[in-house]
């Protein structure tokens, strides 16, 4: 089988968008040992490209993770931006809203978080927990989420227009896969710091989150902020697909090393 191109993970007619649609144990026509190869490779090009992004100071991406528990979204970052220089990466994982948080509107964290220009940024968790465990828990009436689609395409609208490439991916696993992983939690002294007790009663609302999940990526993949359906069961797929996501962001911004200043050029350091 062809290597399936990144773009077909891409949602791009999010009317009747279904999750079902998409395997979670693709492998995209990659070969385990290749992918191992190529992931180092596209490390190689995302700190090339970071380097000039950040010396271009013009713009910035915003890279957003969401997924069910236990789908990779720590390892993701861990694997795939371990390679940039972190001065300009800036990872923030959002919790249940607390204190000055939670006596906002819910884009005032996230706004807050996004990446100034010339750095990546990176959502473990986002905006978009305030239309999936915010209306799959009940925890504000649907005539308040329901609006907020709205605010969210507009929001990312004004972070686009304003220089930032915003970047979706939903890390898509199979609830067996995470059964195995929860499990593994458990058992694993190492993991189980890991574990809340939370993470089952969520596992039961799986059909609720993916209802939830199916709507808001249907609603909010935009031209000018796409998501994308990363196929999560195997590890090494979802870290090259994201890398891969990652540096076709980044391509297509296509920073530049600002020329030195016209003033000091021909100046002889004596
Ligand atoms: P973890 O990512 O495993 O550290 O867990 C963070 C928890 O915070 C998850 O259960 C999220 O659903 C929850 N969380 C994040 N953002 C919100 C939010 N805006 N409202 C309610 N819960 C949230
Ligand atoms: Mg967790």
């Amino acid at each position: 089988m062809a290597p399936k191109r990144i773009d077909a993970l891409r949602v791009s007619r999010p009317n009747g968008f279904k999750l079902d649609d998409y395997d979670t144990a693709d492998t995209l026509g990659w070969h385990k040992d290749g992918a191992l190869a190529e992931l180092e490779h596209v490390k190689l090009k995302l700190d090339a490209l970071q380097q000039r992004l950040a010396a271009e100071r013009r713009s910035s991406v915003l890279l957003v993770l969401q997924a069910m528990d236990a789908a990779g979204k720590d390892g993701t970052i861990r694997s795939i931006l371990s390679g940039l220089n972190p001065a300009g990466v800036m990872v923030t994982s959002f919790k249940v809203p607390a204190g000055i948080e939670a006596d906002h509107d819910y884009l005032w964290r996230t706004h807050q978080a996004c990446p100034v220009a010339g750095d990546i940024g990176v959502f473990n968790r986002s905006h978009y927990e305030d239309v999936l465990v915010v209306r799959v828990k009940g925890l504000v009436p649907r005539s308040t989420w329901s609006k907020r689609f709205r605010h969210i395409n507009e929001f990312e609208r004004l972070l686009h227009d304003e220089g930032t490439r915003v970047v979706k991916c939903f890390l898509n696993v199979s609830k067996s896969e995470q059964a195995r992983r929860l499990q593994d939690r458990l058992d694993d002294p190492t993991k189980g710091w890991k574990f809340r007790e939370g993470d089952l009663a969520d596992r039961k609302l799986w059909p609720k989150f993916r209802r939830a999940y199916e709507d808001a990526i249907g609603q909010t993949s935009t031209a000018h902020a796409p998501w994308y359906v990363v196929p999560a069961d195997h590890n090494w797929v979802r870290n090259l697909a994201v890398a891969k996501i990652l540096l076709s962001t980044l391509q297509d911004i296509g920073p530049q090393f600002p020329p030195a200043d016209p003033h000091v050029i021909n100046t002889k350091i004596v």
